[in-house]
This record gives C-alpha cells, structure tokens and sequence, in this order.
C-alpha cells in the first residue's frame, strides 16, 4: 500500500445534512451528501471520483441487469469516544469482497484503491456520522457489470461505488424466527460464501411465507439433509447451550461474517468455552426438551447482535433466554466499546479516518 489513489472530487453546492435529522434515521433512505466511483474498462480501474449522491446512468443492455453480477459488502464506521471517526475491520471486508468478486468472475478491487475511496468519501461526509449511542454510518460499496453489450458471459466493463448511510440502533426487542426444512439458501459447490446479490433475491419468498406464519425470518438449513442451521437473513447465527457457544462452521455455504469473527475472538478471550461445528435442530429442540439454558442470536453489521425470543422447529415454538442476565448482551456491549473506541483497540480492528482529541 505504499501509493495513494488520485481522487478527483466534485463536491455537492448544497448539503442535504442541514435538512436530515439524526434523531429520526430511517435506515436507507437517506444517502450522505456525495458517492465515490471508479469504472472498469481495458483491464484496469479508471478515474476514481467522488461526486454529489445522484442516480446513475445505464444501458438497459448494462450485464448487471440480466446475469446477476453483482457484489456488495455492508460496514459501518463509528463515532469515536474522542470525537474522531473509525471504520470497522476495513481489511477484512475488502478481503470478503474480493473473494465474492473472484466467485462471480469479476474484476478484484486493489487494497489501495478500496481503502482510499472508503477514507476520502468519509472524511468529506463525516459530519454524517451520527454520535447517538448505538448509531453509525452504514458504507454500502458496491461492484456491478456495466459492460452495454447482452450476451451470457462474464462482462468487460464494471462499475465500483461506495455510498453511505447513516443507520439507528438496529433494532430492539427479539425476533421470532423459524426453522427453515423446504426450502435452500445454498448448496456445496454453490455461490453462498459470496455477498452476491442473487442470495437475497432467491431468499424473499421463503422468507415471505415465514413471514405469513408469523415469523420474522428463517434459518436456513443445509441442502443435503435440511437438518444443519446455517445463518438466517443477513446475520450468522449462535447459540450458547449451558456454557458454550456454539456457531456454525464455515462450510462454504454460510457467509464469513465479520461481526462473528470478531465476536468469536471477543467470547475466547472473555474466557467463554465457543464451539464452531454443526449444530442440527434435533440437538437444539433436545437441548429445549431437556431445560438446557439456551440462548440464540444472530449476529451481522447491521443488526449487531439480534437476540431471538422464538424458534419455530416443525411447529413447535421454543423460547430461548432473551432476558437481561442472556450472556449476549454482554459481547454485544464489549463489540461496541470496541468500535466506539470506548476501550483499547488491542486487536487493531478501528480504521481511524478522522482522528479525534488525544487524552494523555
Ligand atoms: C452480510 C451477511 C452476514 C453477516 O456478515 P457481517 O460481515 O458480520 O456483516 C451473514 N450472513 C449473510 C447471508 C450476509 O449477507
């Protein structure tokens, strides 16, 4: 990373923040002030930019809109406790991005070219980045094929964009979710390890017929025997049985979560006994069956930990421990001092974009 990327800047002539009220955030609905872009054309990334948020232009001929090559990650950066701005794991969501890019036959983004876009849009839209406890800015990068020409083969030409939000404390209160045994996320060999746009598309329907049932969402289970939990909607799951936490391998069919990398890596080292292995829902409705201490979660950027107050297993709803003594509050609360540099960042997960006041 030893070059910076030449961004050129074309800044909005009127902000939108002035309008914007940080104490109503609707999540989505409401971009910062500029976007970056950067296209690629003859084999290389071409003129990175930043401009004012505005639609963009395509041919209806434009492979995005027909083959499904499109990629995207989801981070947040965070208000620091002194006042500076830090982006969560940077490194690790570039590597992720670039490994479903790899999956869907496109073109690798460069270290430097992605840490560059994500520092230069955010230090110019930082005062975006909300400071009320539990918000963030949500940073949607983004690849897509723009090549105008249709035919059934990976494109030419693609479009890089980094846009940015600012996002709420997720949500509060439990979710009821429903073991999933009809339908597939992913199968071995398939494309589930990839943040490719085609997994989200393929999951509304199963997710709307849950949803008919009374349930907020679904937890997928593994193709071969419908038996295996996996993750459900955008968030990995787990589960802590008596006193040990139990999630999901990475099999290759579940998406390599940042936030359960990083949870995992905090519950070791609070001393807490984590397993990461198959887990069938026949060994979770024993461990309901038998008043085994269970606690359920799903866990992602955008959510951060959501806990699940109802597990539907063929019918039956199950209630694991949502109550405050649940031990997942406190990872939760320990992932987020981290990121508000509340304390020491000691595993080097904070991108700092914008530095804050130092208190020696
Ligand atoms: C993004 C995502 C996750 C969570 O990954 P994070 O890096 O923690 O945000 C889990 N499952 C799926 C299907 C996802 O798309």
């Amino acid at each position: 990373m030893s070059t910076t990327t030449t961004i050129s800047v074309r800044n909005t002539a009127q902000s939108r923040l002035p309008q914007y009220d940080s104490k109503r955030i609707v999540f989505g609905a409401n971009p910062t002030d500029h976007m970056f872009l950067a296209g690629y054309e003859n084999g290389c990334w071409q003129r990175p930019r930043i401009e004012p948020f505005d639609n963009l232009v395509l041919s209806p001929l434009a492979l995005c809109f027909h083959y499904g090559q499109t990629v995207f990650e989801g981070m947040k950066a965070f208000r620091q406790a002194n006042g500076g701005v830090a982006i969560f794991r940077t490194g690790r969501h570039w590597e992720r991005l670039n490994r479903s890019l790899d999956r869907m036959c496109m073109p690798q983004i460069p270290e430097t070219l992605f840490f560059d876009a994500l520092h230069s849009l955010i230090r110019i839209d930082q005062d975006w980045v909300p400071s009320e406890p539990g918000t963030s800015l949500y940073i949607r990068p983004f690849v897509i094929a723009t090549e105008a020409r249709m035919g059934v083969k990976a494109a030419d030409n693609y479009l890089f964009a980094v846009i940015c939000m600012p996002a709420a404390a997720y949500y509060e209160g439990s979710i009821k979710v429903k073991v999933e045994t009809e339908f597939v996320r992913a199968a071995d060999g398939g494309a589930g390890t990839a943040k490719c746009g085609g997994n989200y598309g393929a999951a509304f329907y199963p997710t709307m017929l849950a949803n008919q049932q009374g349930y907020d969402q679904v937890i997928w289970t593994d193709a071969k025997n419908n038996e295996f939990m996996e993750e459900s909607g955008t968030v990995n799951l787990m589960f802590m049985i008596d006193d040990v936490l139990v999630t999901p391998p990475l099999s290759g069919t579940i998406l390599d979560g940042v936030t359960r990398h990083s949870l995992l890596t905090i519950a070791r080292d609070l001393g807490m006994a984590v397993q990461e292995r198959k887990i069938s829902y026949h060994e979770l409705e024993a461990a309901f069956k038998e008043g085994k201490r269970v606690e359920a979660f799903g866990v992602g950027t955008a959510a951060s930990l959501v806990p699940i107050g109802t597990i539907g297993i063929n019918g039956v709803d199950y209630f694991p421990d949502v109550s405050a003594r649940a031990r997942l509050y406190r990872l939760k609360a320990a992932l987020l001092d981290i990121q508000t540099g509340k304390v020491p960042d000691r595993y080097g997960w904070n991108d700092i974009v914008v530095p804050g006041i130092q208190h020696n």
